[in-house]
C-alpha cells in the first residue's frame, strides 16, 4: 500500500486531506506539530482515531526560534511567521516521509484560504524550500497547482483531487459530508503568535534579548509581562494555573537567571522576575504583587524571594509606578 505523511492538526481541512488519500488507497501517518506557541494534540489525537490513523507529535526544535526572530518571509497580523514556520513544519515531515519510505507529505492548505501562507505563490514557496517541492500535495487545491511526482506518476489519481480556493467553507463542509465525516471541528488558528494582542511581549523579547533562546519564547504564553529596564523582564501570575506554569519553568535546566517571589501571608500572584536581579527590580516585583492582591491589596507585606525555604523575605510597599504600569 502507498504510504504518505499528513501534517494533521486535526482541523476539518487536514481530515478532509487525510480522508481524500485513504480513499485513493494510501496508509497516511498524521504528524501534528507542538510549537511553542501552538498545539493541537488533542484535537489531532481525536480526529486521528476517527480516521484510523497513527499520529505522531513532534515538538519543533530550538532552532525554531530563529524561525520567530529572523523570518524571511516576514510576518502576518500578530508576530506569526507563517510562511517560514509552513516551510520548518513541511521540513520535519519530510524528514518522516523519509524515515517511513513514504512517497509525499501532505496538507489540507487551500489556495487562498489564508491571507498570508496560503496565498499561491506562498504556497509554492514553501513546497521549494522545505525541500519537497514535487512530493508536497495539497488534495483540496492540488488541480490549481502543478502536478506532484505521485500524481505524474500515477499513484494518486488527478481527477479525484479538488480545485478548492478562498475562504469559504460551503465547498469544504459539503466534502465532508459526503466523505462520511460527521464531526466538523470549528475553525482555529490555534497560535497565539497570530494574535495582534500577544505580538508586544514577542516585539519587546526581540529587542531586548538578542539570545533568547526556547525558555524566553515559552516564557511569554504565563502571566503579565513588565519591562523594568534593558536587562530585567518582571512576569506576574494570573491564575493559580500561572503560579505553577511559573515556577516550574523557574527550575528548568534551561532557565536563566531567573527568581521565584511568593506572597507571604496574603492572597496574591506568584511573580518571577528575570535577567539582572537586584534590589530595585525585586522592589518593583514586590509592588506589582500588591498590585495585583485580589481584596486584601495591603500596603506593604512581606514576599518571600527564591522560592523555598532556603530564599529570603523583603518588605513590598505599594508604588504609583507599580499601580499604573501596563503589561506588555
Ligand atoms: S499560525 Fe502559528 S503555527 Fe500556524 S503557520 Fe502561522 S506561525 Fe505557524
Amino acid at each position: 500500500m502507498p504510504r504518505a505523511v499528513a501534517l494533521f492538526s486535526g482541523g476539518l481541512d487536514s481530515i478532509l486531506a487525510v480522508r481524500i488519500l485513504q480513499e485513493q488507497g494510501f496508509d497516511v501517518d498524521a504528524l501534528c506539530i507542538r510549537t511553542f506557541y501552538s498545539s493541537c494534540r488533542s484535537a489531532a489525537e481525536e480526529a486521528a482515531a476517527v480516521l484510523g490513523v497513527k499520529l505522531t507529535v513532534l515538538p519543533v526544535g530550538e532552532d525554531y526560534v530563529e524561525v520567530i526572530r529572523n523570518p524571511l518571509y516576514g510576518y502576518g497580523k500578530g508576530v506569526n511567521p507563517c510562511v517560514d514556520c509552513r516551510i520548518y513544519m513541511c521540513r520535519m515531515a519530510g524528514r518522516l516521509m523519509e524515515e517511513l519510505g513514504a512517497c509525499m507529505v501532505i496538507t489540507g492548505e487551500v489556495v487562498g484560504q489564508r491571507p498570508m501562507s496560503q496565498k499561491r505563490q506562498h504556497l509554492e514557496v514553501i513546497a521549494r524550500r522545505s525541500g519537497l517541492e514535487g512530493r508536497l500535495l495539497r488534495p483540496l487545491s492540488a488541480k490549481l497547482l502543478p502536478p506532484t511526482i505521485p500524481e505524474q506518476e500515477m499513484l494518486v489519481d488527478r481527477r479525484r483531487l479538488y480545485d478548492f480556493s478562498g475562504r469559504g467553507r460551503r465547498g469544504l463542509i459539503a466534502l465532508a459530508e459526503s466523505l462520511g465525516i460527521s464531526k466538523i471541528p470549528t475553525p482555529s488558528s490555534g497560535c497565539t503568535l497570530a494574535e495582534p494582542s500577544f505580538a508586544g511581549r514577542v516585539r519587546d523579547l526581540l529587542q531586548f534579548c538578542p539570545d533568547a533562546a526556547r525558555w524566553d519564547f515559552e516564557l511569554l504564553n504565563h502571566g503579565r509581562h513588565f519591562r523594568f529596564d534593558e536587562q530585567t523582564k518582571i512576569v506576574i501570575a494570573r491564575s493559580a494555573t500561572d503560579n505553577d506554569a511559573l515556577r516550574s519553568m523557574a527550575t528548568r535546566e534551561d532557565a536563566p537567571e531567573v527568581k521565584v517571589l511568593i506572597p507571604l501571608g496574603f492572597r496574591g500572584p506568584g511573580a518571577v522576575v528575570v535577567g539582572h536581579i537586584g534590589e530595585p527590580a525585586l522592589a518593583f516585583a514586590g509592588a506589582l504583587i500588591l498590585r495585583y492582591a485580589g481584596h486584601s491589596k495591603p500596603e506593604e507585606a512581606e514576599v518571600r524571594v527564591g522560592g523555598s525555604e532556603a530564599g529570603w523575605v523583603i518588605k513590598a510597599k505599594r508604588d504609583t509606578a507599580a499601580e499604573s504600569a501596563t503589561p506588555l
